[in-house]
């Protein structure tokens, strides 16, 4: 049987990549974003199914993985990507706790009410993958936007607390930390300046490539970074012993 996929923020960049790549494979994919025209198109291109979620409220998660499960009979691998930058910063003129909210809302509470969702289900077909869009800023690899790297470590966080529990239940949780992007989270001139001081800029295919080859794999709690033109890096954490 096909395998059932589901991808939060895949209306557009990453999660819109993702989404193509399991279709190409006959996969079987639920879209979910808050942007119906651009879900309802990238669902069509994917052969699948739009679910209109917006990932901050728990209600949305539960229905969608719902909805993933009733119409195709299963699920098998879920992609908590959905994200949003620009958390201000602690000046006195950026400071703007609004928009704090919004960006651990949707990058932290969003992933925590997918993983919620998503997890005993999972395990209650037989099992499979789940991966976390987590970035560059979420292991230190650059100065960003300091609530947005917040987010990104919280993630990781998420991850390797719960993978252990639920690889024993045949769940493997794993996080991908991107490198720069081409995507529309990034405004031209930040991609111009990303290109004029040779860093490496991946096309969202590149990613969606390495999303599919972690999702198959048989590791879990670990964090990948993605780097264009370069395999999947595992990072190396502290160990206990
Ligand atoms: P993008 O802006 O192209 O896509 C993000 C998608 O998330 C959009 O379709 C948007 O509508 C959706 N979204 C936003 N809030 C939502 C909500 N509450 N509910 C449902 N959907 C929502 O950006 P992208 O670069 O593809 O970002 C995908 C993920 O990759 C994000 O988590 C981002 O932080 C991460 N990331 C991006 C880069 C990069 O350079 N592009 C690097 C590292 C990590």
């Amino acid at each position: 049987m096909e395998q059932v996929v589901v991808v939060t923020g895949a209306a557009s960049g990453i999660g819109a990549a993702v989404a193509r790549h399991f279709g190409r494979l006959g996969a079987r994919v639920v879209v979910a974003d808050i942007d119906e025209a651009g879900g309802a198109a990238v669902a069509e291109e994917a052969g699948g199914l739009f679910v209109r979620t917006d990932t901050t409220r728990e209600e949305d998660n539960l229905a969608l993985i719902e909805a993933a499960v009733a119409a195709y009979g299963g699920l098998d691998f879920v992609h908590l990507n959905a994200g949003i930058g620009d958390g201000g910063g602690f000046g006195q003129d950026d400071y703007d706790a609004e928009r704090q909210h919004r960006v651990l809302a949707v990058n932290l509470h969003g992933v925590m009410f997918g993983l919620h969702a998503a997890l005993p289900v999972l395990a209650a077909h037989g099992g499979g993958s789940l991966v976390v869009t987590s970035s560059m800023a979420g292991v230190g690899m650059a100065p960003f936007d300091p609530v947005y790297a917040a987010t990104k470590y919280g993630v990781i966080g998420l991850v390797r607390s719960l993978a252990p529990t639920w690889q024993e239940k045949g769940v493997r949780i794993n996080a991908i930390c991107p490198g720069f992007v081409r995507t529309p989270i990034l405004p031209p001139e930040a991609i111009d300046y990303i290109v004029g001081e040779g860093f490496a800029l991946a096309e969202p295919a590149e990613i969606a490539a390495s999303v599919a080859e972690i999702a198959a794999s048989e590791e879990a709690g670990r964090a990948y970074v993605l780097q264009a033109g370069s395999a999947p890096e595992p990072v190396a954490f502290p160990r206990l012993d």
